[in-house]
């Protein structure tokens, strides 16, 4: 098997990555190797570059990066379908097709789910089940960083298929950040009227150009549900809530502004052990739905893709700076101080030239 050396990003612990030579093999069979064009930053990235590993994804030191699109370089042996100069994303998981919760529609939830991950490098080999189920073509008028939101945004579709935002509805999205302006963007698209909750003046005048009715800057308005119910017809609170925040406070405050038989998606990931208070007689009296969703299922990776495709999720929108990989530990200790930049585009030597 011929091997070569490419440039990687390694993580080796807390807020600890290094660029480094590492040894690329020949992709195995079944497998495609891409060459990364462009890879984006992620919330969750920045997460494990603070803490120094993943649960469920990455130990140390391990490659990462999950957002990429780039230009298939070789293909494995058995694979007909690919060949090389295609331009591709991948998702960065793949279901197994036959587990408890596959066979129940429930890809998402797969018991064997395969994560991929080294986006941040020159070059990427995609096991043979993400070949087969999530490795998708990029259309000639996309560029390869408005591909790689392809990941994030899948998971925000499946978001929109577990609470079915309905044209007429008032829905409040908590949040707006990468996952919250996505949410704010899929919900106008249904003919939503929506209100936006952040932080941010910069990010709150996305959420507009995104299709916010209005927006609230959470840092100013002081009680978030009076405030925001009162925006609501009769005071009684949205038809759907949306929290994309990720914070045990985020969770509760998205349960107080539902009206009765409201919908409340708790869609940002807490801390492992984190607990938030549910109002019983709420839930109870008030008939509401709480509904968690989790990543995202080959179909919603597909609707990603076509949303990008078709200009109606702006991508260009969201990738605010570009740097090289070389400067990747620089950019998530930036990210990690606060930046406020959406998503950065880390592009790694010779993809540039
Ligand atoms: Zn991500
Ligand atoms: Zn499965």
């Amino acid at each position: 098997m011929n091997s070569i050396y490419q440039t990687a990003a390694v993580l080796y612990g807390k807020e600890d990555v290094r660029i480094e030579q590492l040894c690329l093999h020949d992709p195995a069979d079944g497998e495609v190797q891409v060459r990364i064009m462009a890879a984006l930053t992620c919330g969750t990235d920045v997460k494990v570059f603070r803490r120094g590993y993943h649960a469920r994804m990455i130990q140390p030191p391990a490659v990462f990066g999950h957002e990429f699109a780039g230009i298939i370089e070789k293909v494995g042996a058995g694979v007909s379908v690919w060949e090389p100069g295609q331009r591709v994303v991948a998702a960065n998981s793949a279901p197994c097709g036959d587990c408890f919760y596959c066979v129940r529609g429930l890809e998402e939830l797969c018991e064997y789910l395969l994560f991929l991950n080294g986006g941040y490098a020159q070059f990427i080999n995609i096991s043979p089940r993400i070949v087969e189920k999530n490795l998708l073509a990029i259309p000639d008028h996309l560029s390869f960083e408005e591909a790689a939101l392809v990941e994030p945004l899948a998971c925000v579709v499946r978001g929109m298929q577990e609470v079915p935002v309905l044209s007429g509805d008032t829905v409040i999205v908590l949040g707006t950040g990468p996952i919250g302006l996505m949410f704010i963007r899929l919900c106008k698209l249904t003919g939503a009227r929506v209100l936006a909750v952040g932080r941010r003046s910069e990010r709150l005048e996305m959420a507009t150009q995104l299709g916010a009715d209005e927006v609230f800057d959470s840092s100013v308005i002081g009680d978030i549900t009076a405030h925001l119910k009162a925006r609501t017809a009769g005071s009684r609170g949205a038809d759907k809530v949306i929290e994309a925040v990720g914070s045990t406070d985020a969770w509760e405050t998205a349960m107080t502004l539902a009206r009765k038989a409201g919908v409340v998606s708790l869609f940002g990931g807490c801390p492992a052990d984190s607990i938030a208070k549910l109002d019983t007689h709420r839930v109870h009296y008030d008939e509401l739905t709480i509904k968690g969703t989790f990543h995202h299922t080959p179909k919603t990776v597909r609707g990603a893709l076509k949303l990008i495709e078709d200009g109606d999720l702006p991508a260009r929108y969201f990738i605010q700076q570009k740097s090289p990989l070389s400067e990747l530990p620089t950019v998530l200790a930036s990210l990690l101080n606060g930046s406020g930049i959406i998503k950065t585009a880390i592009y790694p030597p010779g993809s540039t030239d």
